[in-house]
This record gives C-alpha cells, sequence and structure tokens, in this order.
C-alpha cells in the first residue's frame, strides 16, 4: 500500500482544488509559516474519518470548510480525496487502487465515499483498522504530541514503543492466556477438592 495522492478541495486553507502527487522519494513538505503544512496532515487524517473537530483545531466541523479570505467569500463544501495504490492487497479489497472521498457542507451533513461507492463511515475506520493508519496508530504525530511524547514518564514511553513495534497486541494475548491459565488452575484444584471429597 502507497500514499499516491490527495485533492483537497475547499479543505481549510485550500479554497481552490489542490492536488498532492506523493511521488517516490518525496519525504516532506515545506513552507513558510501558515502556508497550510498542518492542514495538508488534517486533510489526511480526516478524509481517513477523524471525528474530532478539536483535534483537527476547529470549533465544529463545519469549521474546517474554507473560511474566506480578505479577497475570497466562504465555501459551502469541503472534500478531500486520498488514493493508495494496492496493489499488493495490504488494504483487504480486491482493487489495485483504493480512493477514499469525504464531503462535508455548512449544514454539517457529510458523507465518505469509497471506490465511488457511499459507504458509512464504519466501512472507513474499520479498512484502515491494523493498516497503521487507524485512529490510535502513531503514523501521524502531531507538533503537540511531540512534545507529550518527550514529556511521558518512562513507562507511558514504553508503551509507545510497544504499540509502534506491534508487541502490545502480543502482551494483551499473553495477559488473556494467563488469566485462562489461572481460571484453568483454579477449577483443577476444584476438581482435586471434590476427588478428595469422595475419596
Ligand atoms: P506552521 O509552520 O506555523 O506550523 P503551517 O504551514 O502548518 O504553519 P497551517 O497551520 O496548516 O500552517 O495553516 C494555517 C493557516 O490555515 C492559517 O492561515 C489559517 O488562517 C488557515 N486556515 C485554517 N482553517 C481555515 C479555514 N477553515 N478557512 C480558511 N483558512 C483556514
Amino acid at each position: 500500500m502507497k500514499l499516491k495522492s490527495l485533492v483537497i478541495n475547499g479543505f481549510k486553507s485550500f479554497a481552490d482544488k489542490t492536488q498532492i502527487d506523493f511521488q517516490t522519494g518525496m519525504t516532506a513538505i515545506v513552507g513558510p509559516n501558515g502556508s497550510g503544512k498542518s492542514n495538508v496532515i488534517e486533510a489526511i487524517r480526516w478524509v481517513l474519518g477523524e471525528q474530532s473537530a478539536k483535534s483537527l483545531r476547529s470549533g465544529k466541523m463545519p469549521d474546517v470548510i474554507f473560511a474566506g479570505a480578505s479577497e475570497r467569500k466562504p465555501l459551502n463544501r469541503a472534500s478531500v480525496t486520498i488514493t493508495f495504490t494496492n496493489t499488493d492487497r495490504y488494504l483487504p479489497l480486491n482493487e489495485d487502487e483504493v480512493v477514499i472521498t469525504r464531503r462535508i457542507y455548512r449544514d454539517g451533513d457529510s458523507e465518505f465515499l469509497l471506490n465511488g461507492k457511499q459507504v458509512r463511515l464504519k466501512d472507513i475506520t474499520g479498512l484502515m483498522l491494523d493498516t497503521g493508519l487507524g485512529k490510535e496508530s502513531f503514523s501521524i504525530i502531531s507538533q503537540g504530541r511531540v512534545e507529550a511524547i518527550f514529556k511521558s514518564k518512562p513507562e507511558e514511553r514504553r508503551a509507545i514503543i510497544e504499540e509502534v513495534a506491534g508487541v502490545l497486541k502480543y502482551k494483551k494475548e499473553k495477559q488473556k492466556a494467563q488469566q485462562e491459565l489461572a481460571q484453568t488452575t483454579e477449577h483443577l484444584n476444584r476438581v482435586a477438592d471434590i476427588v478428595g471429597e469422595l475419596g
């Protein structure tokens, strides 16, 4: 799976339709302060199903729509489209390309499209689960989060590293197995008690 392109239209500072093609070797987006670098990252999070307006630095979700500028009227609609190549079938869809679109209108109405078909938010978050781009993943770390990680306690930092390394999943499975083992041991003890009483 590879991020191929992003089309931003009416989202935050992108009043005009803007397409970014992520060619091989592209590693950074640079630009002056306030030019919209973070808005690009927020567009990616939004199209993948972000539900918290606050985490997108907005009051309510329709605030992500272009709010107007000195010589430009506000818009009534925002849309973002993200395209992933999927020839390796990393995403569980039998398609070489996966295209996700999210739209929102001033009245708050919004919709998701997956390869041109209208879908629910759940379908998008489900698709992204365990891909490294899901809700709890660390693929996208905001400026504030970087600071929080620096300031976190060693145990908290360890949990983040374990999550990134994919160890957490196994730790949880181990915990569950240990619980089951303890329960089984208890059952065995009870059986031994009963056998003792009968004998
Ligand atoms: P920095 O380097 O300072 O972090 P940046 O390049 O990441 O800046 P952003 O934070 O992405 O810049 O963009 C901020 C700009 O986006 C501000 O000028 C702000 O007015 C504009 N902006 C944010 N939301 C909207 C909106 N809904 N409508 C119009 N402009 C918006």
